[in-house]
C-alpha cells in the first residue's frame, strides 16, 4: 500500500474508445482523460487488461441482452446499434475488473471509464450498457476474492440500474448500493453531501473492496448537474482516497458522468480526481504539495 516513487495503475487502452455519436462524451472521454493526466506529470501506469468474456457479462445480465447487444442486433445504452460501440463495451467492464483485481493486489486502482449505473438486468439506457460495477462484484464474488463490496456512487444522478440487479440477483447481503444521487440534488445539499460522505466512509472497514464513481457530473456547472463547487469535489475526493487508504481497504475507481462543454471543463475535474488519488497513496514528495484547483474562470 506505500512506497517511494510508486505509480497508480490505469487500465486503459485505444480498445475500449468508441464514438456513440451521442450527447455523451463518455465512449470517446478515456483518451483525453489519460493524456491529460500524463501531460500532468502525474504517475501513473499503463498495464495491459483482458475484455471481459459473455459469461463475465452475463453473471450480471440476461445472456440473451449481452449476446443482442454485442452482436449489434440489440440497441446498447446510447440508443444504437452501432458495432463500433459494441466492440468496446467488453473492453470499458474489463477495465473496471482489472483495476479491481489490481486494488485487492496493491491497495488502488483507476479504470478511465463511464457509462455502468443505468445499465439493468435486461437494458440498457442513459449512455450505460453493461453494468461494470456489479459485473466486477459478482465476479469477484464467485471467486471468492471479496465477500462484501461498496459501490460508492458519487455520480450526480442515482445507480436505478445498479439498483436493480442488485435486487434481481439477490446479491444484497454482498453488495451494497451507496448512491449519493438518491439523496442530494442542488447545491444547498453540498453540507449534507459531504456529511453523509464521511459517515458512509466511516463504515469502510466492514468491506473488502470499494468501487467509487467519482462522477463529474455533481459539478455546480454541469448541465445535467449539480451539487458540488470544484473545491467541494476536491474535498469529496481526498475524504474517499484518505478513507480508504487508512482503513487499507482496496479502492478502484472510474470516471463516470461529466457533460460540461467545452469538455477541458470535464477534463479539468478529472485531473483534480487523480491529483487527490495520488496525493492519497504516492509518497512522492512531488505530489504531496497542496492541491490547487483551478478555479472555474481558468478551465475554460
Ligand atoms: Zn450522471
Amino acid at each position: 500500500m506505500s512506497g517511494i516513487e510508486r505509480s497508480i495503475p490505469v487500465f486503459y487502452c485505444e480498445q475500449l474508445l468508441a464514438n456513440s455519436q451521442s450527447f455523451s462524451p463518455s465512449a470517446g472521454k478515456p483518451r483525453q482523460v489519460v493524456a491529460n493526466w500524463q501531460a500532468a506529470g502525474l504517475p501513473i501506469s499503463l498495464p495491459p487488461f483482458s475484455p471481459v468474456t459473455v459469461e463475465e457479462l452475463s453473471l450480471s445480465h440476461d445472456p440473451g441482452y449481452v449476446r443482442g447487444v454485442l452482436d449489434a442486433t440489440l440497441p446498447n445504452g446510447f440508443g444504437n446499434e452501432l458495432p463500433e460501440v459494441a466492440h468496446s463495451l467488453p473492453w470499458t467492464t474489463g477495465s473496471m475488473l482489472a483495476a479491481a483485481k489490481e486494488a485487492l493486489l496493491s491497495g488502488v486502482a483507476c479504470a478511465p471509464v463511464s457509462g455502468f449505473h443505468h445499465a439493468h438486468y435486461d437494458s440498457g439506457g442513459g449512455y450505460c450498457t453493461f453494468n461494470g460495477l456489479t459485473v466486477t462484484a459478482a465476479k469477484l464474488l464467485a471467486e471468492g476474492l471479496a465477500q462484501r463490496v461498496m459501490i460508492l456512487d458519487c455520480d450526480q444522478h442515482f445507480g436505478d440500474g445498479t439498483e436493480q440487479i442488485i435486487e434481481q440477483l439477490s446479491l444484497g447481503r454482498s453488495v451494497e448500493n451507496v448512491s449519493f444521487g438518491r439523496w442530494f440534488h442542488e447545491p444547498a445539499h453540498a453540507s449534507a453531501y459531504l456529511a453523509r460522505l464521511r459517515e458512509i466512509v466511516a463504515r469502510l472497514s466492514d468491506f473488502d473492496l470499494v468501487l467509487y464513481q467519482a462522477g463529474a457530473d455533481v459539478h455546480v456547472d454541469d448541465p445535467l448537474g449539480g451539487v458540488l463547487t470544484t473545491e467541494q469535489m476536491v474535498l469529496r475526493d481526498r475524504i474517499v482516497f484518505e478513507a480508504a487508504r487508512r482503513h487499507a481497504i482496496p479502492l478502484a475507481w472510474n470516471l463516470t458522468g461529466g457533460y460540461q462543454d467545452p469538455i477541458e471543463r470535464v477534463l479539468a475535474l478529472h485531473l483534480n480526481t487523480m491529483r487527490a488519488c495520488v496525493g492519497a497513496y504516492c509518497d512522492s514528495a512531488a505530489v504531496r504539495r497542496p492541491l490547487s484547483p483551478p478555479r472555474q474562470t481558468d478551465v475554460e
